[in-house]
């Protein structure tokens, strides 16, 4: 186990509002006052990581220096088996400035069918989510969680965010656009490193002794 988290206020280090409603929805049960840095007024760092690891930390501890509170960022995307894992860290820029979705998920799907015309038929992706815990002291505590699945084309369901309407879970035939936020949260890449993340600092509730 890492460093047990004992502290009443949690920073929420994301701008993103489909990340921010479900990680709200995931720290919601353990009774601890969450604030989104929006709300606070911190600025979004410049994400300069090679690593979704690397990404998360550095917002959460950009967070935590300047809140001096513990801050619990997300840095996600969708690794595509046939394109080399991306759009990977990229996600959110393959959706241009104006963040459109509907855009970056046809950038997928068109770099499948070239893949397919030239014989590589593999449309398997991953969803992946790292999730950092940072303390104004600098320590941080990091996890990964991911779910495998195919995706669809067209979109389909207006639940979600992002890529969530072309994403089919690996054993499941609705895509994450087509179900409910629970629904989601019983397999998603985030609610998996929620659960890693929870036993790594002690909040799982069967851990013990904090140490
Ligand atoms: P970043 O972590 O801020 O770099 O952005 C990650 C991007 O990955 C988001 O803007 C979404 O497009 C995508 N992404 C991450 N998690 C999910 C998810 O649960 N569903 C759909 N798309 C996601």
């Amino acid at each position: 186990m890492g460093r047990a988290f004992t502290d009443k206020k949690l920073v929420i280090a994301s701008h993103n509002q489909g990340k921010l409603r479900e990680i709200r929805d995931l720290v919601g049960p353990l009774g601890i006052e969450v604030v989104s840095a929006g709300e606070l007024g911190l600025p979004e760092p410049e994400e300069t990581g090679t690593t979704y690891i690397a990404n998360a930390e550095l917002k959460a501890c950009a967070a935590a220096e300047r809140s001096g509170l513990p801050a619990l960022a997300d840095d996600s995307g969708l690794s595509v088996t046939a394109l080399d894992g991306n759009p990977g860290i990229y996600s959110a820029r393959w959706a241009g400035p104006e963040k459109d979705f509907s855009i970056a998920m046809r950038k997928v799907e068109d770099a499948l069918q070239e893949k397919a015309a030239a014989g590589n038929t593999d449309r398997s992706a991953a969803f992946v989510c790292a999730l950092t815990i940072c303390w104004p002291d600098g320590h941080t505590e990091s996890v990964e969680g991911r779910v495998w699945g195919d995706l669809v084309w067209p979109p389909r369901g207006a639940n979600g965010f992002g890529y969530d309407p072309m994403f089919v879970p690996e054993g499941h035939e609705k895509t994450f656009g087509e179900v409910n936020s629970d629904w989601k949260h019983s397999v998603s890449h985030r609610a998996v490193a929620f659960e890693k993340l929870l036993k790594q600092v002690g909040l799982d509730g069967t851990s013990g002794d904090a140490g």
